[in-house]
C-alpha cells in the first residue's frame, strides 16, 4: 500500500462471533491486515484474530463487494469490487500454477516475467491463451455476462 492508504482505506467488513457471549459482530479491517484485534460490542471480551489461509485477496474483495451491495446500496462499488475479486483471484491462481510449473520442472519462479505475462493478457481469453485454464463453471451464461462486462 501507499502513501494514499489513509487517504482512501479500503475497509473490509469481515464478520466474526463473540466467542464468549456468541454475539455476531462485523469488524472492519484494512485488507492488507492478515491479523486483528476486536473487541466484541455486547460484552466488551477483546478477541485477537489472525485470517485462514484460504481468506484469499479475492474473498476479500469479494466480502466488500457484497457489503456495497448489501448494506451501502451502492451498486456500482459492488460491481467494481466484484470485477477487482475475480481480477485479484484469477491473477494468483495464475501466479500459483506458475509456480508449481516451476516447482516440477525445477526452476525457479521469475516474478517479473510472470508480472509482465499477467499484463499482456488484456481479456480473460487472453489469460486462457497463457496457459490458465478457464473452470467449466465460468462458462455459464450468466457468468459469461459479467466476463464480457469487466474485459
Ligand atoms: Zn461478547
Amino acid at each position: 500500500m501507499g502513501a494514499n492508504t489513509k487517504e482512501y482505506p479500503a475497509k473490509i467488513p469481515f464478520p466474526v462471533t463473540c466467542h464468549k457471549c456468541k454475539e455476531p459482530f462485523v469488524h472492519k479491517f484494512h485488507m492488507d491486515k492478515t491479523s486483528f484485534d476486536w473487541t466484541c460490542p455486547k460484552c466488551g471480551f477483546t478477541h485477537p484474530s489472525y485470517l485462514g489461509l484460504d481468506i484469499t485477496i479475492g474473498v476479500l474483495l469479494l466480502l466488500k463487494s457484497r457489503y456495497e451491495l448489501t448494506e451501502e446500496k451502492d451498486f456500482s462499488m459492488a460491481v467494481v469490487f466484484a470485477a477487482m475479486a475475480f481480477e485479484g483471484e484469477l491473477s494468483r491462481l495464475f501466479v500459483k500454477w506458475k509456480e508449481i510449473e516451476c516447482i516440477g520442472a525445477g526452476t525457479q519462479l521469475d516474478r517479473e516475467a510472470c508480472e509482465d505475462q499477467l499484463r499482456d493478457f488484456r481479456t480473460i481469453n487472453g489469460k486462457d491463451r497463457g496457459g490458465f485454464s478457464i473452470p467449466s463453471w465460468l462458462e455459464h451464461r450468466r457468468f459469461r455476462v459479467i466476463q464480457n462486462a469487466i474485459t
